[in-house]
């Protein structure tokens, strides 16, 4: 019998897993299937890159094999709300790709795009939607959708539909739901408005955490390169040089739009996903970033959370975000699935308060390299030169830097190990990012919760497993 067969999950469902190549449950899906499978509310705390979408779309293939009713016009099933279209894309895509045996009707549901088709699609009826809270409460608002018979409700990445603003529309939306339904909420970090919506939302939830498979903070070579902001543009166009798949973070949407057309006039060819952009052009952009045709995708915070792209090898901050938890999403862009990463900040003077929160979040002393202010000269700007020095746990379990960097000396801070050297020398001995930098728990709250939320009433009769779409 399969790993996944001991969770509860039928041969169809464990070919397709297997066919994933997926040999063993991660620890979220351990946790979850079977509770999911038992009509459990659930309160999860994983983060992306820990299988947390398998956690949730297998149990629900399963229960709709188990219930193959045709699915009521205008309603649906299951609906798993998410804070951004390109999610929602990533779990569509995931459900089509487990559910190959599974007959089942499901859409996608975001903003960004034309509302005749989606409509069509909802006037079928629907097994799953997949949604963004604006464009499904638009269609409720129209009639287009009842969620009256909806029996599960997925809230993934509510930490991130906290930050956008979404709460008070997800309580509108789940006020039009049954109170019977069965309701999940994954989060990466629980801070209390998110407990406030899950004590509302979720009957008598059952708490499951997952650290990632590695905290990405402990696996990734962190830099920071102290500069002027007018410096940041040669500085990065200079970085990005022979780079294998690298992700730059900029605060606004304006300043990525203007950082893609800086490097297009110097050669570098780069595409920007942000909000101001049609669901066409960022799915293109993610899509050749992601199959390799463009090394270099310049973004905003909203838009890459949560997206889950293999082996991006560089992270490069290019403005110190504002939010010290935007810090730990941007970096876990690398270092996924076991892989190595690298993530360098440029931060101006102005900046540097916002990375002394960085620093205070993530429990790091982060390795700071001064790149000499003057315009580019080879040796000042040279990302290859030292960026990362050794870091040593103090006392206060903070890090602090063990050496200068010997003029000239350089560490690999921006090398791909992946790729071929640059095709200048690069001096062998220089200060290595070679000790992985230190940090307890990122979020800091990733520990398993008491269960504070008290049953709302007398036991509800959900009865979740029957055929009720
Ligand atoms: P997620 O956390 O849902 O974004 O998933 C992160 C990645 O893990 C995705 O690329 C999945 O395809 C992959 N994945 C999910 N479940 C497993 C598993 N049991 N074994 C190996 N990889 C998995």
């Amino acid at each position: 019998m399969s790993k996944f067969a001991q969770l509860g999950l039928s041969s169809q469902l464990t070919k397709a897993v297997e066919k994933s190549g997926y040999d063993a449950p991660t620890p979220i899906q351990q946790q979850v299937i079977p509770l999911m499978l038992k009509g459990e509310d659930i309160v999860g705390i994983a983060q992306t890159g820990t299988g947390k979408t398998a956690a949730f779309v297998l149990p629900i293939l399963e229960r709709l094999k188990a219930n193959q009713h045709k699915a009521k016009p205008k309603h649906c099933g299951t609906l798993i709300i998410v804070p951004t279209r390109e999610l929602a894309k990533q779990i569509d895509d995931n459900i089509e790709k487990y559910a190959t045996h599974i007959y089942h009707q499901r859409a996608c549901v975001v903003g960004g795009v034309k509302y005749p088709k989606q409509i069509k699609r909802l006037n079928q009826g629907l097994d799953i939607l997949v949604a963004t809270p604006g464009r499904l409460e638009d269609h409720l608002k129209s009639g287009n959708l009842s969620l009256a018979h909806t029996e599960t409700l997925i809230l993934d990445e509510a930490d991130q539909m906290l930050d956008l603003g979404f709460f008070p529309a997800i309580r509108r939306i789940a006020k039009q739901t049954p109170r019977t339904r069965q309701t999940v909420l994954l989060s990466a970090t629980m801070p209390k408005p998110i407990r406030q919506l899950a004590a509302e939302l979720l009957d008598n939830p059952r708490d499951v955490a997952v650290a990632p498979q590695a905290t990405p903070v402990e696996r990734i070579e962190q830099a920071v390169m102290l500069m002027e902001k007018s410096e940041k543009r040669p500085f990065l166009r200079e970085a990005l040089e022979n780079q294998f798949r690298t992700i730059v973070f900029t605060r606004t949407k304006h300043g990525a739009d203007q950082l893609v057309k800086y490097l297009s006039k110097q050669g570098v060819a780069a595409s920007a996903i942000h909000g101001n952009k049609s669901q066409n052009q960022r799915q293109r952009s993610l899509e050749a970033f992601r199959k390799g045709d463009e090394n270099i995708l310049v973004a905003t915070d909203i838009a890459a959370r949560g997206i889950d792209i293999p082996d991006v090898s560089l992270v490069v901050n290019y403005d110190v975000p504002t939010t010290p938890e935007a810090y730990v999403h941007r970096i876990g862009r690398t270092a996924r699935a076991g892989r190595e990463g690298r993530a360098i900040t440029l931060c101006s003077p102005e900046e540097q308060k916002l990375l002394r929160d960085v620093e205070k979040l993530i429990k790091i002393k982060l390795p700071v390299e001064n790149v000499k202010a003057g315009g580019i000269d080879e040796d000042a700007y040279d990302p290859m030169r030292a960026a990362a020095k050794p870091v040593k746990k103090t006392s206060d379990g903070h890090g602090a830097r063990t050496d200068k960097a010997p003029r000239g000396k350089r560490s690999d801070a921006f090398t791909d190990k992946r790729k071929p050297k640059r095709a200048k020398p690069h001096r062998k001995g220089g200060p290595r990012n070679g000790e992985k930098t230190e940090a307890r728990d990122a979020t800091g709250q990733r520990k398993k919760r008491g269960n504070k939320n008290p049953p709302r009433g007398p036991a509800r009769n959900r009865n979740r497993n029957r055929a009720a779409r």
